[in-house]
């Protein structure tokens, strides 16, 4: 992508609305745009990034054997009726009344929608265990949407639902769930940290979130140090057998939110030289619920026997247009923002410091053409500016590697790569700067761990 082509509206200054750092950077780096409270336009180069999120999400959803569909925004509130939920939900779900005045509402979450799905399709217990997920925006109408889109009131959610014959396939399908959303965040290059949690208005008792540590979260946490550093479960990892030993390996270790313990039993219960007290941003939440829905809605299948088993769920959160955020507090400096290569909108900005001279415009196509040849995600500076703005530019929009060339360094045959996360600098030939490139990125694409 040429940056003189692109629609990238940086601001200077920082926008006084924003609290957090993300929020901050989001605006400055023209990721987003509000609309109306809690709600925003994804701006191309946020778009970008939450598209590699998204597609992050579903890999490793398709991996452990869950299944994609869409269900849409918009739902009759007949189901929620039966479920029991219309009346309970409050005022956080938005209702609407359509031309008949039938009662309508924009989903907040799923559970009827999909238990419905569920129950008009399958009917026997060989089709189980089964797990359906999508991605869909959702709304809900918070009391407090702020920080951007960490806590907005229109936001993208994945959300799964797995259906079992009874409690220990259920505990299966929630422990592979447990080990997607391990290799989710870390391939986003974020440290995912599973935590015993409430189980809230949907009840249940298996229940975890994935919290990201960062000074910005709203969430008081407290972990044994180990988990912080703990390898995740490889790409080679066997969904179809037994992921207790991985489960139980992870669990043992203590950590909880706020809401499940407290500082003294937490000193307590972890040896003193791990004891890890800090603030985390919820990303992802999985709980089983066994038959809430399935019991009213009757949602059955016919067993081996030929009886008929109500069917146990679970259901399995992530935010999207949160975990951007999330990756931003944790991965930025005081020059901006620091993309891991998996996320970043783009791999390599290419940086023309004499946009105009004609050698160093011919040089710079070159390699952009070869950038591109090579597989690598570009974006090039080819604009007309002063080389200080364009530094600062890469720098705020957080591109892992800049590829840097002018007059001077054309003359001698050097180019310039510099690191934005460690701020290194390298001077290289240019004839090998493409090959330079790729052996810095490809590995930290984490696409192959
Ligand atoms: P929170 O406690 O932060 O309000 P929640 O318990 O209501 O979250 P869930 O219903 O479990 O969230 O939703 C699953 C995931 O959806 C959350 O882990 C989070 O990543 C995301 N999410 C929930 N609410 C919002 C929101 N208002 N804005 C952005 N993402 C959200
Ligand atoms: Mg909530």
């Amino acid at each position: 992508m040429r940056l003189s082509r692109y629609f990238l509206p940086v601001l200077k200054e920082s926008p006084k609305e924003a609290e957090i750092v993300s929020h901050k950077l989001m605006l400055r780096a023209g990721m987003i745009k509000q609309q109306a409270a809690g709600s925003y336009s994804w701006l191309p180069l946020g778009y970008k990034v939450l598209n590699k999120v998204i597609k992050i999400v579903e890999e490793e959803q398709n991996r452990s054997g869950a299944v994609q569909l869409l269900m849409p925004t918009v739902q009759s509130a007949d189901l929620w009726k039966e479920s029991g939920r219309y009346d309970a939900y409050g005022k956080e779900m938005l209702r609407i009344k359509d031309r008949h005045e039938r009662d309508m509402l924009y989903g907040p979450t799923n559970e009827e929608v999909i238990t419905d799905i569920f129950r008009t399709y399958v009917r026997s217990y060989k089709d189980l265990p089964l797990n359906l997920y999508h991605i869909q925006w959702k709304f809900r109408d918070e009391v407090r949407p702020r920080f951007g889109t960490m806590r907005s009131r229109e936001f993208l959610m994945k959300d799964a639902y797995s259906f079992d014959l009874d409690e220990a396939g259920a505990k299966k399908a929630f422990q592979r769930m447990f080990v997607a959303y391990l290799r989710t965040f870390y391939r986003m290059g974020l440290t995912g940290i599973p935590m015993r949690a409430d189980a809230g208005p949907i009840g249940g008792d298996l229940s975890y979130e994935f919290h990201v540590l960062a000074e910005t979260g709203e969430s008081q946490v407290f972990l044994d140090a180990d988990l912080a550093t703990k390898p995740v479960p490889p790409i080679d990892t066997d969904f179809s057998g037994d992921l207790s030993p991985i489960f139980d390996d992870w669990t043992s270790l203590f950590a909880a939110t706020e809401e499940m313990t407290d500082e003294k039993t937490f000193r307590a219960a972890v040896s003193h030289n791990r004891q890890l007290m800090a603030r985390g941003i919820e990303v992802g939440h999985i709980f089983y619920f066994g038959t809430k829905y399935s019991e009213p809605m009757k949602a059955t299948v016919t067993g081996a026997d030929g009886k008929e088993i109500t069917v146990h769920m679970g259901s399995y959160g992530i935010g999207p247009t949160r975990l951007v955020p999330a990756i931003i507090e944790a991965s930025h400096d005081d020059n901006g923002i620091i993309w891991p290569v998996s996320v970043a909108p783009f791999e390599v900005e290419l940086i023309n410091l004499k946009a105009g001279d004609k050698d160093t415009d011919a040089a710079c196509g070159t390699l952009y053409d070869e950038l591109q040849t090579a597989g690598l995600d570009v974006l090039f500076d080819d604009r007309d500016q002063p080389a200080g703005a364009k530094f600062a530019t890469a720098d705020l929009i957080g591109i892992p590697y800049q590829l840097i060339l002018g007059p001077r360094g054309l003359k001698d045959g050097q180019a310039e790569i510099k690191h934005r996360k460690t701020g290194e600098r390298e001077t290289l030939p240019i004839a090998s700067a493409v090959a330079r490139i790729k052996s810095l990125v490809e590995p930290e694409r984490r696409d192959t761990v």
